[in-house]
């Protein structure tokens, strides 16, 4: 068969390479310079690795992933990074039982009820009954006020903001399920992982079009075919990869019900200010959660102390992440303004970090964190459209895990089997 892939996301590329190696032909098309989608990266003239444009990393047991690194023989670095989360004035560690034991935070009552409450979610293996329930409520009512109030309030705000009450329980269950303390990372970066999947693909004479933004696909008895600006092109089957607002938006014929179904589904857009500095900014935290709903960013991620800075001329790196929808304010803003808008907040953290700073980077990623509400399963789309021979695999359906290279990779066999079924 001739098949089009839209989008060279992880998605994209492992459904590729997957029917690639099944004897098909594979047609690449993505919209970017370059492979790896919400995962992409780029790299100073001065460093060695690349960096990713949002903060990345694996859980040691995310095994798709990791699979496929063995798989093409690609080295992971594997290390037990510390995560911390400020609370009122301090940070403190909370990354696993022993740190929730001596956490000043919360009086030991609280730090029982959450232990115990954490402990249960790693024990269960079924989700669907918490579907239904919404996780603040539940974390209320089983960790106590003091933890809500304190942490997981601020947490949610900073990650849903005016979502944060329609969050399901299970979308809470998947991320403490799913958390392991060691953390492993792609050697070099994930974009140079994506190259590598990219070169394989080739290898096998899979063809990828960068810089081809689809701009409409339709689908007839027994073909279809999909338009960038420079040509239209026919082919047996088509696999879309992109978000499903951007799916509905390139493909007219689709009925009005589809597209309302699969609209349901809402999505935010993910910001991340990246500060190369000197110095490090942290002393030792890889992962600081903002339990402090007056902050204006929800995470500080000092990614040189996961991963060592000698690749990366001995600069450190740190990304300031917040999750907006679309018509927040911030995501307009240039790198400097909104460097302006957190500095007293940064200046909290370390009083000294401007005399160390050395550039600023700003990157939006579109649609990149799905609202996983109450009854999320029933609106999840299916991988055939109502259109015939054109398929949508995208993070939307990921569900119950919260989105990841690692579902990615995962959904991409998944729709490759189906093809070739
Ligand atoms: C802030 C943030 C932090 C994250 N942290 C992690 C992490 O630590 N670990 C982890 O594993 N995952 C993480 N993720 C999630 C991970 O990046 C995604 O789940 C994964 O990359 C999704 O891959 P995908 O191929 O399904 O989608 P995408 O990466 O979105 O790929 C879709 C591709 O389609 C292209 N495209 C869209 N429309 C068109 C069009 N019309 N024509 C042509 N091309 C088009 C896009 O340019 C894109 O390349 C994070 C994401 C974000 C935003």
């Amino acid at each position: 068969m001739k098949i089009a892939i839209i989008g060279a996301g992880f998605t994209g590329l492992v459904a590729g390479l997957r029917l690639l190696q099944k004897g098909h032909s594979v047609y690449i098309f993505e919209k970017e310079m370059s492979a790896g989608g919400l995962a992409s990266g780029f790299k100073k003239k001065s460093w060695d690795w690349a960096l990713e444009k949002s903060y990345h990393h694996w859980f040691t047991n995310d095994d798709k992933i990791l699979a496929l690194a063995k798989e093409l023989n690609y080295k992971v670095v594997v290390k037990k990074p510390h995560t911390d989360i400020l609370i009122n004035d301090k940070i403190l560690p909370l990354d696993n039982g022993i740190s929730l034991i001596l956490f000043s935070g919360l009086p030991l009552l609280s730090r029982i009820r959450v232990g115990l409450s954490l402990a249960y979610f790693k024990l269960l293996n079924n989700y669907k009954r918490l579907e239904n329930k919404l996780a603040l409520k539940w974390i209320e009512q089983w960790m106590g006020k003091k933890a809500t109030k304190l942490i997981w309030e601020p947490l949610f705000y900073g990650k849903f903001g005016s979502y944060k009450n329609t969050i399901s329980l299970s979308w809470f269950w998947a991320r403490i399920k799913k958390r392991t303390a060691s953390l492993a990372y792609p050697q070099k970066g994930f974009k140079n992982f994506t190259d590598e999947i990219v070169r394989e693909i080739e290898k096998l004479g899979g063809e990828i079009n960068f810089k081809s933004e689809v701009k409409s696909i339709n689908s007839s008895k027994n073909s279809c075919s999909l338009q960038t600006p420079k040509n239209i092109f026919k082919f047996d089957k088509i696999i879309c990869t992109s978000p499903s607002p951007v799916f509905t938006g390139i493909a007219p014929n689709l009925p009005q019900k589809y597209v309302e179904k699969i609209g349901i589904i809402q999505h935010l857009d993910a910001l991340n200010l990246i500060l190369v500095l000197k110095k490090s900014f942290l002393k030792n935290t890889y992962w600081l959660n903002i339990a402090r709903k007056e902050f204006p960013f929800l995470v500080l991620v000092e990614h040189t102390n996961f991963i060592n800075p000698t690749h990366y001329n001995n600069q450190h790196i740190v990304y300031i992440g917040n999750y907006l929808p679309k018509d927040h304010p911030y995501l307009k803003m240039t790198g400097n303004q909104l460097l302006k808008l957190f500095n007293d907040y940064l200046l909290k953290l370390n009083p000294n970090f401007q005399e160390n700073l050395i550039s600023v980077h700003k990157f939006v990623s579109s649609f990149a964190q799905p609202i996983v509400a109450l009854k999320h399963s029933r609106h999840i789309p299916k991988f055939q459209t109502p259109l015939k021979n054109i398929y949508l695999a995208n993070l939307d359906m990921v569900y119950p895990w919260d989105r990841g290279t690692n579902y990615a990779a995962d959904l991409g066999e998944k729709i490759a089997k189906l093809l070739t079924k």
